[in-house]
């Protein structure tokens, strides 16, 4: 089976404004709720009831949601329903 069950720090941002794509290093002990886009300077925000501009803008869930996910697949697979 493969690993692919890891964690990933790494996100591509895309700008709603301009559509730029910025590859960023999400952190992994914060959530980040405002980002700057570096091509037109649009401030990106996440909205009430979302995680973080990652989970928002970003190509995947930060890494507190990924972990929640894993978790739950965990739970999931590791326990009979
Ligand atoms: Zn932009």
């Amino acid at each position: 089976m493969a690993m692919d069950a890891e964690v990933k720090t790494v996100c591509v941002v895309t700008c709603p404004m301009c559509g730029h794509r910025a590859e960023e290093t999400m952190p992994t002990d914060a959530c980040l709720i405002s980002y700057k886009c570096v091509s037109c300077g649009a401030r990106l925000r996440s909205k009430r009831g979302e995680c973080c501009v990652f989970c928002r803008y970003g190509d995947v869930a930060c890494p507190a949601v990924q972990q929640g996910r894993l978790e739950a697949l965990r739970s999931i697979t590791g326990r009979p329903h």
